[in-house]
């Protein structure tokens, strides 16, 4: 809120940096500002346009776990407030569809299917680098079944869950219950709709379907109108069998109550990354503190071979975590995790005091994916002429942290390795700190 207000920043959001010209001092950036199909100025963020967009996409914020539109705002509090077309997805950028809604709706009269690309050309006398980090790809641990038991899942996606504004209100309900939730809705639309053809059916040949059906069998109606007739009033039977199933199902759908936190998925591994993600023991206990307030059933494991609390009052909070909440630190490397037969995920770990292998039930299994370099990074470093460390974050000088290879071109945050919010934030104040000296020599 205070960089989108501040009289001396100019946010370019949705925008990439193409190409580094000149030297420290004197800077000239091209910045690539991309289309977003809707006009920043005119657009007032009401939202008009994507209630009544008929495209449903995923939603990438909420980790695919909620639903979007095809016109969307990132999430809530973005800045600028506007409101983007995915264009991948839009029905008008399709060469076979058509649409338009959105601009029928919009009263600011902000679309613009036809905006194009716009190249910004910008000085600046210092460059900060703070691209952040990627998180890994907890699919290449297929031991732990991310992808293909849907009650495993990652951390960023409990943060979702875990937020009022996310796709389950806080409410920490299994993404296979969810699953089921969207199955059964889906499938009373459809059952709804089926009901109304087969009304038709019964209006046009004056008979219900009860009363047809056995004639059609014996072959006394015969024809495609009756055909059509038969076979809608099978599946809305079958339709009908499975949403009863289902219903009895959701009615005992419960929050999740035994959650396990894997730890080091990817870090701390010579077969991924060596590092340490240094914010994932945090953010693990962070979290099952939280989903304890919310729930003071929730019973929280947290399996790793450590737990790395650095920083003024991180130990305090571990040991907090335990006494308060509950949360029983397990050292261990998790070797497997299965499914049994009702969507629970099962956790096998051997465990290294004890040195016996054992195994527990969790309703929610969560893996602390490892924090790793923004994709994309090389192709910025070589944009910017900078360097890369081993570990393929910026690389920066040992006396000098905020640094790069290149004079005036400084990083701070995760774009140079994996830290919290707090540190982060300090380094940022760093690297205004020495793009100032450089700007202060005029
Ligand atoms: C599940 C989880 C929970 C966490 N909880 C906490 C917590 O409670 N407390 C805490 O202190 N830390 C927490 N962290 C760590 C925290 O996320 C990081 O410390 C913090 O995000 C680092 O900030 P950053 O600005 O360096 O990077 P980022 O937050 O990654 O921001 C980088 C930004 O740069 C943008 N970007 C990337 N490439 C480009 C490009 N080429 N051009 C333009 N823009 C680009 C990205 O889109 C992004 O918006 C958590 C991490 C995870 C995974
Ligand atoms: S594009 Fe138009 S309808 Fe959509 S949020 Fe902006 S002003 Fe509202
Ligand atoms: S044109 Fe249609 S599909 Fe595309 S964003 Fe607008 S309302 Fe959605």
């Amino acid at each position: 809120m205070d960089v989108g207000r501040h009289p001396n920043i100019e946010l370019l959001a949705y925008s990439e940096v193409e190409k580094v010209d000149g030297e420290s001092g004197d800077f000239r950036i091209t910045i690539r500002k991309k289309a977003r199909y809707v006009d920043e100025e005119k657009c007032t963020g009401c939202g008009e346009c994507a209630e009544k967009c008929p495209t449903v996409i995923s939603d990438d914020y909420n980790m695919g776990l909620g639903e979007a539109k095809a016109i969307y705002r990132y999430f809530a509090q973005g800045i600028p407030s506007a409101y983007t077309i995915d264009a991948n997805h839009c029905r008008q950028f399709h060469p076979k569809k058509k649409c338009g809604v959105c601009a029928k709706k919009c009263q600011a009269k902000a679309i613009d299917y036809d905006q194009q690309d716009q190249m910004i050309e910008v000085g600046a006398g210092a460059i900060i680098a703070a691209t952040g980090y990627d998180l890994f790809d907890a699919q290449k641990t297929p031991q732990y079944g991310y992808g293909r038991i849907p009650n495993v899942i990652t951390a960023l996606e409990l943060e979702r869950l875990l937020s009022a504004s996310g796709p389950t209100e806080g409410h920490l309900y299994r993404p296979s219950d969810l699953a089921l939730q969207k199955d059964l809705s889906e499938q009373e639309k459809r059952s709804k709709k089926l009901l109304k053809t087969l009304g038709r059916h019964e209006k046009k040949f004056g008979q219900t379907s009860d009363e047809f059906y056995p004639l059609y069998e014996s072959g006394e109606l015969q024809g495609k109108d009756y055909d059509k007739w038969a076979q809608q009033l099978k599946e809305h039977r079958e339709l009908t069998q499975e949403i009863e199933g289902k219903r009895e199902k959701a009615d005992k759908i419960a929050a999740a109550k035994r959650l396990a936190f894997i730890q080091c998925v990817g870090s701390r591994d010579i077969r991924f990354n060596r590092h340490c993600s240094s914010f994932c023991c945090m953010h693990s206990i962070k979290e099952a503190i939280i989903a304890r307030e919310h729930d003071s059933e929730v019973e929280v494991s947290v399996f790793g071979m450590d737990i790395r609390a650095v920083g003024k009052g991180f130990e305090e909070y571990r040991n907090r975590g335990a006494r308060k909440s509950g949360i029983r630190y397990i050292r261990s490397r998790v070797a497997e995790i299965t499914e049994n037969g009702d969507a629970t995920p099962v956790v096998w770990y051997e465990d290294t005091l004890t040195r016996e292998v054992r195994q527990v039930p969790a309703d929610l299994v969560i893996l602390a994916t490892a924090c790793e370099p923004a994709s994309g990074v090389k192709q910025l470093a070589e944009i910017l002429g900078i360097e890369l460390n081993n570990f393929g974050f910026f690389k920066t000088g040992g006396s000098q942290p905020i640094d790069t290879t290149r004079p005036g071109v400084f990083t701070c945050g995760c774009a140079q390795g994996p830290m919290d919010i707090p540190e982060s934030v300090a380094q940022a104040s760093s690297a205004a700190a020495r793009a100032a000296q450089i700007l202060l020599k005029g």
